[in-house]
């Protein structure tokens, strides 16, 4: 199947060289020319692995042996057989992202692109070695660290922000093993380790390497594709709970950053699934909010820091592929994106936004909102949320007060409570002293929710990656590898 990029129509490769090369030459994001035809009710009928099997080779038919890979990436690596459950809290089902070996919903995508990639040299006849390169504010680094340690033909470095990032997201980082990994803190903040990483990508281009630089982010369509199961995992959940007959429409509700968990969403909808509205959740960055809403994308605004970090995000790259398929022009994008680089800001045609608020609906929370949707929802419902998953849940809210819609809500969870233990604790009421180990505890003996084995057992691990260096000093680092 080919795939060209969003912002031309020439050029076009095939799924696997998609996955290697990660961004398109032009610095577009990769694009099936046409979605496939596909037999969404049979997929409902698998394991949550049987269902990542055929939505994967549906949408990257070039590379082979795609159940084994499925095996390879999930079998014994999350703490249920259905990789995401989802529950029944109230009025609406949340479906839990974050039961995987970081608890953090990146894990269902980072624990696939090691065997796409991989895979994906083996078709492509391709020698040299990968050289994952990624700057974190947290989450993605350390879900990539477990996604990639120990693959054969793979090394990843992770940079990350010193002094900005938590005290466990640190330790589950310094503490990674394998014998491929080098992980590093860098003087600055998140844009500076991101910026480094950007330039070292620049200074790298054309230069003979003895590895072939990529990234994890989810402008790879091999880290987008996975993240497509769970919607339909959480829809034969609901079909097997009696709550939807076979197809009937379902809502989603979306903390959304960098757009790609929704875009999933929205690609389910392409195969067939029966989807009703999705509901693009932000907090108090809500570029997204304002852009559906009037059609206008302005990131000309400062970036806030807020309880949900992994949405702390002014420029959604994901939201170029959704361009792409509702305009289906290429130079409609690419003039778009330009836009956005030289003056910072965009406005779609009419016709675009009716179609983007056709699919898609808005909300967005401030810290405070978020503190009391999750106070609230663990006093009357029993539930314990984290951030993030506390915007999806007040966009949802707001969205049926406001529409009457009966359709029935699914809340995508994307972290676990135990990743933000002081903003969870301040919002049932309970004591944050102490450092964030003792504030699990204390979260865990209040809630009676035990503290996820891999966030329990960090404590007292040996530190492997210690090092701290200065902006400047990146590129040597990489070289030194
Ligand atoms: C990455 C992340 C998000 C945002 O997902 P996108 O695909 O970037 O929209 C939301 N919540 C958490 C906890 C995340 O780690």
């Amino acid at each position: 199947m080919l795939y060209h990029s969003t912002r031309s129509d020439n050029a076009a490769v095939d799924s696997a060289q998609a996955v290697l090369e990660g961004l398109a030459p032009d610095g577009g994001l990769y694009m099936p020319v046409s979605l496939p035809n596909f037999d969404w009710k049979a997929c409902l009928k698998g394991s949550s692995m049987d269902m990542a099997t055929a939505i994967l080779s549906a949408l990257l038919p070039d590379i082979p042996n795609m159940p084994e890979l499925v095996k390879k990436a999930y079998t014994g690596k999350f703490e249920t057989e259905d990789l995401t459950p989802t529950v029944c809290v109230g009025d609406f089902h949340v479906l839990e992202l974050f039961r995987g070996p970081t608890s953090a919903f990146k894990d269902v995508a980072l624990s696939m692109l090691p065997q796409l990639l991989t895979a994906a040299k083996t078709a492509k006849g391709m020698d040299k070695d990968i050289l994952i390169l990624t700057a974190t504010s947290g989450d993605t680094g350390k879900a990539a660290l477990e996604g990639f340690h120990d693959v054969d033909g793979i090394r990843i470095c992770v940079f990350y922000p010193y002094g900005g990032v938590s005290q466990v997201q640190r330790a589950q980082m310094v503490t990674q093993e394998g014998s491929n990994v080098a992980v590093c803190a860098v003087y600055g903040n998140f844009d500076d380790a991101q910026t480094g990483v950007k330039n070292i990508f620049a200074a790298c281009q054309g230069k003979e390497l003895p590895y072939a630089l990529s990234s994890a982010n989810s402008i790879n369509i091999g880290r987008l594709a996975p993240q497509v199961m769970y919607y339909f995992r959480a829809y034969r959940d609901l079909l097997d709970a009696g709550k939807i007959r076979l197809g009937d429409e379902v809502n989603f509700s979306v903390p959304t950053g960098n757009f790609g968990d929704i875009l999933a969403g929205y690609l389910a909808k392409k195969l067939g699934l029966p989807v009703g509205k999705l509901i693009c959740a932000s907090n108090a960055n809500n570029v997204l909010t304002d852009f559906i809403t009037t059609g206008t994308y302005d990131k000309r605004r400062p970036l806030l820091k807020t309880t949900s970090p992994s949405m702390d995000i002014l420029v959604s790259s994901n939201l170029e592929r959704l361009l792409y398929l509702l305009s289906g022009d290429t130079g409609l994008v690419a003039a778009l994106m330009k836009q956005l680089n030289t003056e910072g800001f965009y406005t779609v045609p009419d016709d675009l936004r009716a179609k983007i608020q056709a699919e898609f609906c808005c909300g967005c929370c401030d810290d405070q909102r978020a503190d009391e949707v999750m106070g609230r929802v663990y006093r009357e419902l029993g539930y314990l949320c984290d951030p993030h998953t506390a915007a999806g849940w007040a966009a949802a809210e707001d969205y049926t007060a406001a529409t009457g819609d009966s359709r029935p809500m699914v809340v995508l969870s994307t972290a676990s409570p135990y990743k933000f233990p002081v903003a969870v604790l301040t919002a049932i009421g309970g004591d944050t002293s102490g450092d964030e180990f003792q504030q699990m505890e204390r979260l865990s003996a209040i809630s009676g929710v035990a503290i996820p084995k891999n966030l329990a057992g960090l404590q007292g691990k040996e530190e492997r990656h210690p090092g701290v260096i200065e902006k400047d000093a990146m590129l040597d680092y990489v070289l030194n590898l």
